[in-house]
């Protein structure tokens, strides 16, 4: 039996509250009718061409991207203009888009959180608390048993799936590592802050050259962590999964499926 998307809308506000999101974001529906019909879902971490594409071939009513594809002001949806192209196909096709972004990332379930769930970390608390001290952006926690920043860097890449960046380490293969901050998306806004400091090392995507420099010369002054950076995609794809299981158990008789499709931008590396 099919939902209506409004029903769907509730339950995404259940599951990731608007109210989480940061004061720049625009998470929510993008576009749709929320008296709409709903069958079958797709989850994909960026609303693209090939993840339009795949919702669009697969019928699905909702496409639930991480990224929004409208976060600043637009003037025109004219269709030579990619973000207006996609719209347009998503409206024509009758599927709606949702965005879920930095208020899936807070919760318990989100994304720094079920990357740090599959590295098995314990005792797990933000990085930033927000007002409910259990949900706030990035994840600290410890590791059942104490390994080398070189193994836990190979574990990273046995669990996200395949990109061309690969994982990228600033630090001793051999350094011990125990107490791991994490931050799924680009977290490089968090390298100063005390509970990532305080780690043994930090594990994001898109990290630039300045911050990853100044954060490993101040380690070399004041202590701080080494830091693992990794695909921006795949360490938010990992969330997918979860939010799946999660929209399921809400609407057991939607079909509900999860992207594949690697949406990284870098398609080979050179490696010297
Ligand atoms: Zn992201």
């Amino acid at each position: 039996m099919p939902a209506v998307l409004a029903e769907v809308l509730t339950t995404i506000d259940r599951l990731w509250p608007l109210e989480g999101a940061e004061s720049w974001d625009a998470p929510g529906l993008v576009t749709g009718d929320p008296d709409a019909t709903i069958a079958r879902v797709l989850f994909a971490v960026d609303a693209v061409r090939g993840t339009v594409d795949e919702a669009i071939d697969a019928r699905a009513d909702l496409l639930i991207a991480h990224h929004p594809l409208l976060l600043r002001g637009v003037t025109t949806i004219a269709e030579d203009r990619y973000k207006g192209a996609l719209l347009a196909r998503l409206i024509r096709s009758g599927c709606a888009l949702v965005a879920a972004h930095t208020n899936a990332d807070v919760v318990e379930r989100g994304t720094s959180a079920v990357l740090a769930d599959r590295l098995g970390l314990l005792d797990l608390r933000p990085i930033v608390p927000g007002a409910d001290p259990a949900r706030g952006l990035g994840r600290v926690g410890r590791l059942a048993e104490p390994t080398t920043l070189g193994r836990l860097a190979r574990l990273l890449a046995e669990i996200l799936p395949p990109t061309a960046t690969g994982v990228r380490v600033a630090g001793g293969y051999d350094d011990h590592v125990e107490i791991v901050a994490l931050c799924g998306g680009a977290g490089d806004s968090l390298l100063s802050d005390p509970a990532v400091l305080a780690a043994d090392v930090y594990i994001t995507a898109d990290l630039r050259h300045h911050p990853a420099s100044e954060a490993r010369e101040q380690a070399l002054v004041g202590g701080g962590p080494a830091l693992i950076d990794v695909s921006h995609w795949a360490s938010e794809w990992l969330w997918l999964d979860a939010a799946a299981a999660e929209m399921r158990a809400a609407h057991p008789t939607l079909d509900v499926q999860v992207s594949e499709l690697r949406t990284d931008p870098w398609d080979f590396q050179v490696v010297q």
